[in-house]
């Protein structure tokens, strides 16, 4: 007949769970070593700096992890770029998206995805997402309208989007799908490569993701044509470095090379990355099972299986209000926690805090490419995806990543039932 006993909270001046700081927000950075010191330093004592050599493309660093990555996810083609930005950009072309066209993008993905379509003269459209925290495959359908080219989906917060049902709807509408892989590089749905699905993959190196080069960006593609639009978007003089034989028209393009010491970077990181990615599974896989016995936390169904990375938890409970006390509760009790939409916070992944879509305002003081559809009439406001906000707004999160141990894992576990039993 034991009587439970529960701490006082640290956020009320109890004994916090744990003193240590939580695990640091980085993966790929965390393990920087001698690989790629290594590599770097070749590339420095070669004094080539640039990707096109003298002696040619093939023996370029840049080529090398173009290789790589086409061999890591299996797709044709590859394209090395500076930035994930940089590589939706240059999809969005490469698919035809631009002036007069709409591009479907969920409500919450990182701000880049939604200026990349804009920055190519494109409307985005926002699509709610669902408790998988991706787009909701029934909204992407209502959104569609006769001037919808394409689809941009994020696998976001390492969690991989539905993409059955995706890319059946644009089969359907016939509409482009392009990949965004920034956050769940080196994850996989039903057994394929993310990025390797849709018809354009783009992927981020920039250091918060799962590998880095500080900055950086691939596209992959299986299709000849839109890799060549890709690259010769990415690289304006590309005739004269690369292209021997272009089978596609010349059209004015961008400078998105990547250096040889960000590839050479690179390439020291897509080593260790499956290691990474193996414990930031088992790890979540565990914590998922441990949790589902919490009945005050709510879990998305596809956490915990093979459509997540692991790298991120995210728990929804009853409303925003318990959110922000817990997110607060847990952070004093020694695990960071966030709530992922606080109405006060200007987090740049949710689409009420993206202020020029919200004013449909261009770089040059006016409104394009809103102004040029007079027929459009796509509104931005708060109220534009609802339930996205209300789910985001209950929405808890926890940074995870491959050097959570048992013990951390544990201290999660007991900051949650403390949590639960005080505030939930
Ligand atoms: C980081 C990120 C990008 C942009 O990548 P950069 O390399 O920072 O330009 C695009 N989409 C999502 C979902 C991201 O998280």
């Amino acid at each position: 007949m034991g009587v439970i006993t529960v701490d006082e909270l640290a956020v009320h001046g109890g004994p916090p769970v744990r003193t240590k700081p939580w695990v640091s927000k980085y993966m790929g950075s965390e393990e920087l070593g001698a690989e790629e010191k290594a590599r770097v330093m070749r590339v420095l004592e070669k004094k080539r700096i640039f990707r096109y050599l003298p002696t040619g493309i093939e023996s370029s660093e840049a080529s090398a992890l173009e290789e790589e990555y086409k061999a890591f996810l299996g797709t044709d083609y590859a394209l090395a770029v500076n930035s994930g930005t940089s590589a939706l950009i240059c999809a969005l072309i490469a698919a035809g998206v631009g002036p007069g066209h709409e591009v479907i993008i969920p409500a919450y993905t990182w701000v880049a995805t939604a200026a990349a379509a804009a920055i190519v003269g494109a409307v985005p459209v926002l699509a709610e997402v669902d408790s998988s925290l991706t787009l909701d495959p029934r909204d992407v359908e209502a959104k569609i309208t006769p001037r919808t080219k394409a689809v941009i989906v994020v696998h976001m917060r390492g969690i991989s989007a539905d993409m059955n049902e995706i890319m059946s709807i644009a089969s359907r509408h016939n509409l482009m799908v392009i990949e965004d892989v920034a956050q769940a590089n080196g994850g996989t749905y039903q057994g394929k490569m993310l990025g390797s699905i849709g018809h354009l993959g783009c992927f981020s190196l920039q250091q918060s993701k799962v590998i880095t080069a500080g900055e950086g960006g691939m596209l992959v593609t299986n299709s000849q044509e839109l890799w060549e639009r890709a690259a010769l978007y990415h690289d304006g003089a590309g005739y004269q470095f690369r292209f021997m034989e272009r089978t596609i028209p010349a059209f004015p393009g961008q400078n998105y090379r990547l250096t040889e010491l960000q590839a050479a970077l690179s390439l020291g990181q897509l080593g260790k990355m499956p290691a990474l990615l193996e414990k930031t599974r088992r790890n979540k896989q565990k914590l998922v099972e441990r949790l589902k016995k919490q009945p005050k936390i709510e879990l998305s169904p596809v956490f915990g299986t093979e459509r997540d990375l692991g790298v991120s938890l995210v728990l929804y409970v009853e409303n925003a209000e318990k959110a922000k006390a817990a997110a607060q509760a847990l952070t004093a009790e020694g695990i960071q926690a966030f709530q992922v939409y606080d109405a006060e916070s200007k987090d740049q992944h949710v689409y009420v805090n993206w202020e020029f879509l919200m004013a449909k305002r261009d770089p040059w003081g006016g409104s394009y490419p809103w102004s040029l559809a007079a027929e459009s009439t796509v509104d931005y406001s708060p109220e534009s995806c609802p339930f996205t906000l209300e789910l985001l707004g209950r929405a808890v999160q926890i940074h995870l990543n491959h050097l959570v141990n048992d013990e951390d894992l544990k201290d999660i576990e007991e900051a949650l039932d403390k949590v639960a039993f005080h505030l939930l």
